[in-house]
């Protein structure tokens, strides 16, 4: 006889889960092989950005003073290419002109873009003009980026935790930052077990099915910052099991994530492995699908035994392992945020909080959503149709046309 503990609610087994996890320790990188990784240490500016004054425009750095009525003209004094040091003082009553990016020499105040003068010669690379004439009036401190405009030094520019995307490249880049301070990532180990699976290009034999899992698991494993460890296909054998999981630990991983072989059936080995390798702390949750999830430690490593249909599996991961994961990365946030859509079909629930592929849109200044289709734990079909996951509360069996359910965008870029 099974003894079958009490199903723990999601909002519970997420909170059990994420109370074992602790950002990893810190790793400095060069700045250009740091781009999806965790920040450890706020940036702070050490220097104003842009670093001199400048000109947004390929034009004439003039005195504004200088000019008391338009069309004004002014004689031309020099000529400052951007990436030629520090400029000569603007002498006064004369026009240099300047290219986008150039420093702005001292005593000047304002450029004149070149299309509001007579020159028609530097576009096409002709030589300096010996005048200027400046068509319009000019405003002080046109067309100048001002130093330390955009960053002052000594200004936090980014905190800790965030994920370095192309902007956040930039802003450190734009610093001189030529090292940050990251987490290290998650290194996970990744298996599937079943006697069934065959991994392509091995022919299938009677009765034997592909292995989904590892493929999936270890894609959303790399989206949320993780190493994956393939230890591969194991059989459903404890002795095969409890390989794997020793496996693991010589490989010094972070997580351990396994799929299959964690619900009652006479071969699901998992648990039993498990218990002699490390602990089971709970393996039964309230959500569909997915309600067999074994969390656990083997020696002192987090294990997940993920249920063996490909959506649970994923589903599950989705809902546990991701927060988990970037948690352990050293994310600012693990939460996903929820919005909400308002129902174009009436849905069943069976009362545990189910998570449903759905297709959301925008209509009419909301977000609608219908069923993906089939939500069969097996049917991966819908799961390529489902742009979203539709959130039914636990309790809730029925849900009308018209109204409103949470849900989460599927794969959001930015979480
Ligand atoms: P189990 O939890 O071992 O009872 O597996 C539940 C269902 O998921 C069975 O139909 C398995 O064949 C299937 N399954 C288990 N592991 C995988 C996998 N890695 N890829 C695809 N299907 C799987
Ligand atoms: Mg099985």
């Amino acid at each position: 006889m099974i003894n079958q503990p009490p199903l723990l609610s999601v909002a519970e087994a997420q909170a059990r889960i994420l109370a074992r996890f602790t950002p990893l320790p810190t790793e400095t990188l060069p700045l250009a092989v740091a781009d999806g990784r965790v920040l450890a240490a706020p940036a702070i500016a050490s220097d104003d950005h842009p670093p001199f004054n400048n000109s947004s425009m390929d034009g004439y750095a003039v005195r504004v003073a200088d000019l008391d009525s338009f069309p004004g003209v002014l004689p031309v004094s020099g000529d400052i290419p951007a990436g030629s040091g520090l400029p000569d003082p603007l002498p006064p009553g004369t026009a240099m002109r300047i290219m986008t990016g150039a420093p702005v020499p001292v005593g000047a105040d304002a450029v004149v873009p070149v299309e509001d003068t007579d020159d028609t010669a530097t576009r096409l690379g002709g030589p300096l003009p010996a005048q200027i004439t400046l068509k319009q009036p000019i405003t002080p401190g046109a067309c100048i980026r001002q130093r330390g405009h955009d960053m002052r030094a000594g200004q936090r520019v980014l905190t800790p935790g965030v994920v370095l995307g192309p902007a956040q490249m930039g802003v450190l880049a734009a610093l001189g930052q030529a090292e940050v301070l990251a987490h290290r990532q998650p290194r996970v180990a990744l298996f599937s077990t079943g006697n069934e699976l065959r991994s392509a290009p091995a022919p299938l034999g009677p009765g034997q099915i592909r292995d989904v899992n590892r493929y999936t698991l270890a894609a959303a494993i790399r989206r949320y910052g993780g190493v994956v460890h393939d230890l591969g296909l194991v059989r459903d054998e404890v002795e095969a099991v409890q390989a794997a999981l020793a496996d693991a630990c010589a490989l010094g991983v972070d997580v351990i994530v396994s799929s299959a072989g964690v619900s009652v059936g006479a071969y699901d080995v998992v648990k039993t492995a498990l218990e002699t390798e490390g602990a089971l702390e709970f393996w039964r949750v309230q959500m569909r699908p997915g309600k067999p999830l074994a969390f656990g430690r083997v020696r002192a490593i987090p294990f997940f035994g993920l249920p063996g249909n490909p959506v649970s599996a994923l589903l599950t991961f989705e809902v546990f392992v991701r927060p988990a994961l970037l948690k352990l990365g050293g994310r600012a946030r693990w939460d996903k945020p929820a919005h909400t859509a308002v129902m174009l079909e009436p849905l069943e629930s069976d009362g545990r909080e189910s998570y449903l592929r759905a297709v959301v849109t925008w209509q009419n200044g909301h977000y609608t959503a219908h069923s993906a289709g089939d939500q069969g734990s097996a049917m991966l079909a819908s799961l390529v149709r489902a742009n979203a996951l539709l959130i039914v509360p636990a309790e809730v069996t029925h849900v009308a046309v018209g109204e409103t359910l949470p849900f989460w965008w599927l794969y959001e870029p930015t979480v």
